[in-house]
């Protein structure tokens, strides 16, 4: 049994930062953490590496900080939570850069920044081992280590109980060891990125065919922090918030060749998008991510098919923007499905839909929409809601704490990163502060109550 003051169940952005702000304020510190290798499976791995708050720059002082996060959740989360989120963005990033990454402003309205040299991601749930977000997450586990912290791989965390006589926790992990790994522990964090790779828990929190969607992030998000969170009496917050996450071809859910790029989102926002029959779905949605929420909602999350003229085919289809890949070529030489013919009627056929629905569906389309479909030959391509992660997940105070059901927190409890639940804001013209700005923010803060608890 190991005997530590902080276990964090997770070695991804949440618990590395947790781990590394807790080694610095004295803790000793354990992360179980369930991927195999030297920077576990976590989600940065696979991403472009950028750190912002509601799509802003999470150097901006408090004041713009906070008017920003408000605009972009409508002031549904927390008044204390975004009041938090607003304190400790810059200082965050301040400390990120201490832990020895380059960070880049890259241009929007309000910037955001990047880890430099950010790479294009491969194809699936590899990594880009020379791009700097793989390469900045293998480095923290390394720092965690040299510092005095154990990282356990492998470590599948399935049990959480409370110690005898009041001393904290008892975390049981699967290990190559019979008997597994246990550990005790005055505090622990959950940080384990949430329960998007489970289809169950997706219909039960977020719609009942849900669970049918592609999952465009790590495997290893089970919900077992969650699941682990409710037996000691926590519960779930953001229900009905929705999910980060984009349309992505169908294939993607058998085949993870098909993602996390290309994604069809900006394409679905001027397009026709039709159900099984071709029927037109009138999603009305601003944004992918309010689409996919839209998808994953109905009846048939990766039973849509989008409808392009030639002129999108041959235009904004072939142009990815320079970073990720096109939808053309990309998808069929991956061998996707694209059924393509010279008139509506015959793409109808192709694709396996009425002929009638679909007339039906870009008559209606062309009087309605602003960007018309126009001439053909016409592009079928049958596409799939795909969850990155959800903003339903445990409930936690503006401290990173678990909170109870009956009221007030878990005593030596914390959650962090995309475990949580209640932080972001609707999905849908807006609502997503950022997954790895707030896994930062909210490890660390984590950390520190557990630090202070130890002092108290
Ligand atoms: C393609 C792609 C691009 C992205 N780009 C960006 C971006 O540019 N900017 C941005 O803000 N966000 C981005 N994201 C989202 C971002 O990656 C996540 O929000 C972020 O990584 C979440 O961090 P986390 O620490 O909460 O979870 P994770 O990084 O998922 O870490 C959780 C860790 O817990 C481990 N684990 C799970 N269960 C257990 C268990 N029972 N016991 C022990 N360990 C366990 C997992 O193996 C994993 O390593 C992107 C995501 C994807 C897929």
């Amino acid at each position: 049994m190991h005997n530590v003051d902080l276990a964090i169940i997770g070695g991804g952005t949440a618990g590395i930062s947790a781990g590394l702000r807790a080694l610095e304020m004295g803790l000793s510190a354990v992360i179980l953490e369930r991927g195999q290798e030297i920077g576990g499976a976590a989600g940065i791995r696979l991403s472009g590496g950028a750190f912002h708050l509601a799509l802003g720059d999470m150097r901006l002082d408090h004041d713009p900080m906070l008017a920003h996060v408000n605009k972009v959740t409508n002031q549904e989360i927390a008044p204390a939570i975004a009041e938090m989120i607003a304190n400790r963005s810059k200082s965050s990033i301040a400390w990120l850069q201490k832990q020895g990454v380059d960070l880049v402003p890259q241009g929007n309205e309000f910037g955001y920044v990047t880890i430099h040299p950010r790479g294009p991601s491969v194809p699936g749930r590899g990594f880009n081992r020379k791009a700097a977000p793989d390469k900045a997450m293998r480095t923290w586990h390394f720092r965690f280590v040299e510092q005095g912290g154990a990282i356990y791989y492998g470590a599948r965390a399935k049990s959480l109980k409370a110690a005898p006589q009041g001393k904290g926790w008892i975390v049981v992990a699967s290990s190559p060891e019979p008997e597994g790994l246990r550990v005790q522990a005055q505090s622990v964090i959950l940080a384990d990125g949430g329960f998007q790779a489970n289809p169950k828990l997706l219909e039960k929190y977020l719609g009942p065919r849900a669970g049918k969607s592609a999952l465009r992030a790590m495997t290893t998000a089970s919900g077992d922090g969650l699941m682990m969170a409710l037996e000691q009496g926590g519960y779930v917050a953001g229900e009905g918030r929705g999910v980060y996450g984009h349309i992505l071809h169908r294939n993607a859910i058998t085949d993870e060749n098909f993602l996390p790029y290309p994604m069809f989102d900006a394409l679905c926002l001027t397009s026709p998008v039709v159900d099984a029959k071709g029927k037109l779905f009138e999603h009305g949605a601003k944004d992918g991510p309010e689409l996919t929420y839209k998808m994953l909602m109905s009846s048939d999350p990766a039973g849509y098919t989008i409808i392009m003229d030639n002129a999108t085919w041959m235009g904004p289809a072939a142009n990815g923007g320079g970073y990720h890949p096109a939808v053309n070529p990309a998808i069929e030489q991956k061998g996707g499905r694209v059924d393509s013919a010279p008139t509506i009627a015959e793409v109808a056929r192709k694709a396996g839909m009425g002929e009638k629905e679909l007339t039906a569906a870009v008559e209606r389309h062309n009087a309605t929409a602003k960007a018309k479909l126009g001439s053909g030959p016409y592009y079928a391509v049958p596409i799939a809601a795909g969850v990155t992660f959800t903003f339903p997940g445990i409930a936690v105070n503006d401290k990173a704490e678990v909170l109870r059901k009956g009221g007030g927190a878990i005593p030596g409890l914390y959650a962090a990163g995309c475990a949580t639940g209640g932080i972001h804001g609707r999905s849908g013209g807006g609502g997503y502060l950022g997954g790895l700005g707030i896994a930062l923010i909210t490890g660390m803060l984590a950390a520190e109550g557990a630090a202070a608890r130890k002092k108290a």
